[in-house]
């Protein structure tokens, strides 16, 4: 059996809305046309007389199609193809040009100026409804999927931001806002490289609270918690230079990496991260070395060379911190390796604590 396809089933298969716009200074063609369309439940039809008046219709009702009248008084009917082409609301919708005369010159030069279609007044009803339905099905197409692309475009862009937050968040310590261990591994990793290429110094400094187990005992875990935010506050303010980078190592311990920095300078750094938490004059009375919130503070710098690993870096740093603690504390301990500065003794505690007024 054969199915017999009405334009009914067309229209609820499709489910589009056709909008035409025709743009003809007869009534009488108007007429016509209207009444070709006007069993058809799914188009929409406007009608326009003035040619001048044209564009500014068009942007308002938003056709899918636009039937152009060729020979109108006022306004040559190319020009007003070009004019539709020029103007952003139309530059997409087919236009079907109705004229007189089978000429094909004038037909080539109104495809030439982008005319999709091509109709001698007055068309059969028939051939009309499926000219208009088969532009604007094309050109309503060609737009969802304009509509979908930017669509992607948006969620593609979107998802790159949620990336880009997510792998900040992820390289974020949670309780301080400084880097993690995650990222003090990796920019370590990457400035060393850089650093042994181009045969600069790298310094790292290593700091741990002095007597926290007391203070977490002694003011309870929040205050301890917010305590190591405020330590934390201190190493971000001393980064002074892009590349340098505060981190919380884990725990109570603090780290900074500081690339292209020597010894002095990165000494320099630690003496002032020590006397801000000095001055912070938080108050810990179970501390044995001062009436408030002490650190201790290993620095080492090197001129690595191929092949070294940065392990020895933070073994270094980690000795000259340990030294810290052996020493008394609140303090500053700097190590290097012989040969980075040969006339100088390996190990040498360069500040001495200061007793500080709570
Ligand atoms: P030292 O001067 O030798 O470094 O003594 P210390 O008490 O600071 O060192 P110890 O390693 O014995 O204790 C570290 C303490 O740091 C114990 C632990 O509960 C505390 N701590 C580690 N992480 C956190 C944290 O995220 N929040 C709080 N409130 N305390 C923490
Ligand atoms: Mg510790
Ligand atoms: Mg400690």
């Amino acid at each position: 059996m054969q199915a017999t396809l009405f334009s009914d089933d067309i229209t609820s298969i499709n489910n589009f809305h056709i909008t035409v716009l025709l743009v003809d200074d007869q009534p009488m063609i108007a007429e016509a046309v209207r009444r070709a369309l006007e069993e058809e439940k799914d188009i929409e039809f406007h009608y326009c007389s003035d040619p001048t008046k044209a564009i500014k219709i068009a942007n308002k009702i938003k056709p899918t199609i636009i039937l152009q009248d060729l020979i109108m008084p006022e306004v040559n009917g190319l020009m007003m193809v070009k004019f539709f082409r020029v103007n952003k609301e139309t530059s997409q919708v087919p236009i079907i040009v109705l004229s007189t005369k089978e000429d094909p010159k004038i037909k080539s030069d109104a495809f030439s100026l982008g005319v999709n279609d091509y109709l001698i007044k007055l068309p059969d009803k028939i051939e009309l409804i499926a000219r208009l339905r088969y532009h604007s099905t094309a050109y309503i197409h060609h737009r969802q999927r304009d509509e979908a692309f930017a669509a992607l475009q948006e969620s593609k862009r979107q998802l790159h931001e949620a990336n880009l937050a997510l792998e900040k968040l992820s390289s974020l310590d949670g309780l301080t806002g400084i880097a993690n261990r995650r990222q003090f591994d990796a920019v370590l990793s990457k400035e060393w490289n850089r650093a042994i290429r181009n045969r600069i110094p790298i310094s790292l400094v290593m700091l741990d609270i002095d007597y926290f187990k007391r203070y977490n005992d002694t003011y309870g875990h929040q205050k301890g918690d917010s305590c190591l935010k405020r330590v934390a506050k201190i190493l971000h303010d001393n980064e002074k230079r892009p590349a340098d980078l505060a981190a919380r190592y884990g725990g109570e311990e603090f780290a900074v990496i500081l690339p292209e920095t020597d010894l002095s300078g990165a000494t320099e750094i630690a003496t002032t991260i020590l006397q801000g938490i000095r001055n912070a004059t938080i108050p810990h009375k179970t501390s044995t070395v001062s009436k408030c919130l002490t650190a201790s503070l290993g620095v080492t710098s090197m001129t690595a060379e191929r092949g070294m690993l940065p392990d020895i870096l933070i073994s270094q740093a980690d000795q000259a911190l340990y030294q810290a603690k052996e020493e008394g504390r609140n303090r500053v301990v700097v190590t290097y390796r012989s040969e980075e500065s040969p006339a100088e003794k390996q190990n040498d505690c360069i500040a001495q604590p200061q007793d500080i007024e709570p």
